[in-house]
């Protein structure tokens, strides 16, 4: 086994994740899995390329449609048990009901749009899934020589 192949294929300056939960909470911010300083994204909804601060390659990513099914799933568990009691408790008026509820509704699928999208792909990074498959075995190799 030669050196070049037990060098991480991306250098990384800050510090690895220490656990799973780690890497999906640096996602979550919008951080990079791999240093957890650079921006994930480049724009509301895209990915970067790679981490501007350590050059970990994040187009590897496969978040597709999964992001938006888990911001439904997480608004709907949130608002439903809400909006059902305020409208057995309260009963607000009709327009009340119709101008309050798609605007939480709103607000809340905007607002956690970019933070799930970015815990998907830090979980596919962690997880070594789709093109991450190398850098993970680079990580380990790192982790295994660093010992
Ligand atoms: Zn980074």
């Amino acid at each position: 086994m030669t050196t070049a192949e037990l060098r991480p294929a991306a250098p990384v300056k800050g510090t690895l994740p220490a656990s799973a939960a780690q890497a999906i909470w640096r996602g979550f911010r919008g951080r990079c899995p791999a240093c957890g300083e650079g921006r994930m994204f480049r724009a509301f909804l895209k990915v970067a390329d790679k981490c501007p601060h350590c050059g970990e390659e994040l187009f590897h990513h496969r978040a597709d449609d999964f992001p938006a099914y888990l911001v439904i799933v997480i608004v709907g568990h949130i608002l439903v048990p809400i909006v059902l009691t305020v409208e057995t408790e309260i009963a607000p008026a009709i327009w009340i009901s119709m101008t309050l509820w798609p605007a939480v509704a709103l607000v809340m699928t905007l607002g956690l749009l970019q933070p799930v999208k970015g815990a998907v792909v830090a979980i596919q990074w962690y997880g070594g899934m789709h093109g991450f498959e190398a850098a993970k075995k680079a990580r380990a190799l790192a982790a295994a020589n660093a010992v």
